[in-house]
This record gives structure tokens, C-alpha cells and sequence, in this order.
């Protein structure tokens, strides 16, 4: 049951097209877009295409082909962005601790220039 879920968070109407994204790349489990609010040059979200609302909701309850195809658009992003190379940082904001504002499970992928160190 995922009666946690908010079918009302942003990024559920970006993948219902009721509000509009800047899509980077997608495949039958995941999407890619651009951060409305970039932190560095390449900010990059990618989301599951079905709803989970963290981290721990998605490894917990999605489908293996799921997460390997997720994981699989990350990649393609880093590549497509070309920061593969001079270097990258993922991060995902899990609950009240982690300071998550979009209740859907996303990862940020920001590179592009030295993002200095981890938390300041
Ligand atoms: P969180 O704090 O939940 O990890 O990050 C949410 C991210 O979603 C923020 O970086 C914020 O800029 C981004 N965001 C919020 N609303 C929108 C939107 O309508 N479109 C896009 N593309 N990004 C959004």
C-alpha cells in the first residue's frame, strides 16, 4: 500500500503532463529533466515513472527490472551531460532529516563545475 502518497506533488502532474518539464532522456521505468532551480551548470532530476515517495519506498518496493532501469537513465544522463569524465555528484533527500521538499523519489545529478565539499 502506498497510502502515503501525495498524487497531488509536482513532480506527479510532470508525469501526468499536467505541468510542463525540460525532459533530458527517459525509458519505461524512469525520467529525466532539468531542475527548475539549478545548483551547478548540469542539475539533472531523474524520477520513477510509478509513484514511491523515498529512497527506502522505491529499493523496498519497486520491481528488480525497475530499479535496474532507473539506475540505467542515472547513467545515461551522466553520459549525455558528458560529466562522466571530470566528475559528478548524486544526491536524494529522504523525509524530514534529509529536507525532502517533492514527496516522489528523485535523484539530483549535478556536475559540471567543482562542487566543493559534500556539507558545509
Ligand atoms: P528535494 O528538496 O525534494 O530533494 O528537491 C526538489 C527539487 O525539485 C528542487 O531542487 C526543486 O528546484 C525542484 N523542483 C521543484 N518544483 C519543480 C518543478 O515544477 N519543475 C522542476 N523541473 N523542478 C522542480
Amino acid at each position: 500500500m502506498k497510502n502515503s502518497y501525495d498524487q497531488n506533488n509536482i513532480f506527479a502532474k510532470i508525469l501526468r503532463s499536467e505541468i510542463p518539464c525540460d525532459k533530458i532522456l527517459e525509458n519505461d521505468s524512469a525520467l529525466a529533466f532539468s531542475d527548475i532551480n539549478p545548483q551547478a551548470p548540469v542539475h539533472v532530476l531523474v524520477i520513477p515513472k510509478n509513484a514511491y515517495v523515498s529512497f527506502y519506498d522505491f529499493t523496498n518496493n519497486a520491481e528488480i527490472r525497475e530499479v535496474e532501469l532507473f539506475w540505467k537513465l542515472v547513467n545515461d544522463v551522466i553520459v549525455k551531460e558528458n560529466i562522466h569524465s571530470k566528475g559528478f555528484r548524486l544526491i536524494t533527500n529522504s523525509g524530514n532529516h534529509g529536507n525532502q521538499d517533492v514527496p516522489h523519489f528523485h535523484i539530483h545529478i549535478l556536475g559540471g563545475k567543482n562542487l566543493g565539499r559534500m556539507i558545509n
